[in-house]
């Protein structure tokens, strides 16, 4: 991936803070944080996001975000963390290479996370399971 930004940090061709760093993953200091000691977990097999990338990549993601998730969270005395994981343009994804927020919070840190909240009309939630069930993936056995 030529051009991809995280392909080139990842190849060292563009300078970054590194934190953490496994097989799989590099945890790297966000160039634009939300908060002071935000993360990002950039795997290093390019995949454009979260439902384009393979299950064993993904599979050893989550330990990976929890050590980083700890290690910001000692370091930043923080109240809380956000894991945030953006898909698509219209999802707030900028960089198109699989990677993970972990964003430090705290009491009145004027980040504005979680947003508000959407609403349904009676019986919509419902209706919304039943078609989403229906387009989970099965396994074949
Ligand atoms: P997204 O919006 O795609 O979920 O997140 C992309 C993140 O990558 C943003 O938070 C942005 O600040 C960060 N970012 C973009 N370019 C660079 C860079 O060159 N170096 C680092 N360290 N972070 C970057
Ligand atoms: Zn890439």
């Amino acid at each position: 991936m030529d051009n991809c930004i995280f392909c080139k940090i990842l190849r060292n061709e563009i300078p970054s803070s590194t934190v953490y760093e496994d097989d799989k993953f590099r945890a790297i200091m966000d160039i634009g944080p939300v908060a002071k000691g935000h993360v990002i977990l950039l795997a290093k097999e390019h995949a454009a996001n979260l439902l384009e990338a393979d299950d064993e990549l993904l599979s050893a993601a989550l330990p990976a975000v929890k050590k980083v998730a700890k290690a910001v969270k000692k370091t930043m005395n923080c109240d809380g963390i956000n894991i945030l994981q953006n898909n698509g343009e219209e999802a707030g994804q900028t960089v198109f290479h699989l990677h993970i927020h972990v964003i430090p919070r705290n009491k009145e840190d004027g980040v504005k996370l979680p947003p508000p909240m959407a609403t349904y009309a009676d019986g919509e939630a419902a209706e919304l399971a039943k078609k989403i069930a229906e387009n989970i993936e099965r396994r074949e056995c």
